[in-house]
């Protein structure tokens, strides 16, 4: 956890978000500029600044970012029209919080 990354803030309640997963491991929760219809966050508690420093010992908790990423997409009712899951990668990869997360992107007509 870091004091101030707004994610860890938002994780540990003391900013809001609107909320559709709170599990042990990670949270999913609305993006506050959706890119999309459907524009979601899933987001692991423990802070790893981005996928450059994802090692080893983070492939469980990546992974299960991705299966939540496919289990959001059908509740969302959208996986069949299908989606996006994108991880944007330092700032020239357009990350701007670097509290690394999934984006699930979807529901276009
Ligand atoms: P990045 O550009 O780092 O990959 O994605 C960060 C995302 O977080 C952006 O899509 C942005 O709209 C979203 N975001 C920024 N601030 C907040 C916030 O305070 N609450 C929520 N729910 N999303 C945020
Ligand atoms: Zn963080």
């Amino acid at each position: 956890m870091q004091k101030d990354c707004l994610f860890c803030q938002i994780i540990r309640g003391e900013k809001p978000a609107d909320f559709l997963f709170k599990g042990e491991s990670l949270v999913v929760f609305k993006d506050i500029y959706p890119e999309a219809p459907v524009h979601l966050l899933i987001v692991p508690r423990i802070h790893i600044r981005s996928i450059n420093e994802v090692t080893d010992k983070d492939k469980e908790i990546i992974s299960q970012m991705i299966l939540k990423g496919q289990e959001t997409a059908k509740d969302q009712g959208i996986a069949a029209s299908g989606y996006k899951l994108l991880f944007n990668v330092e700032r020239g990869g357009g990350q701007a919080i670097f509290h690394v997360h999934l984006h699930l992107l979807g529901g276009w007509r």
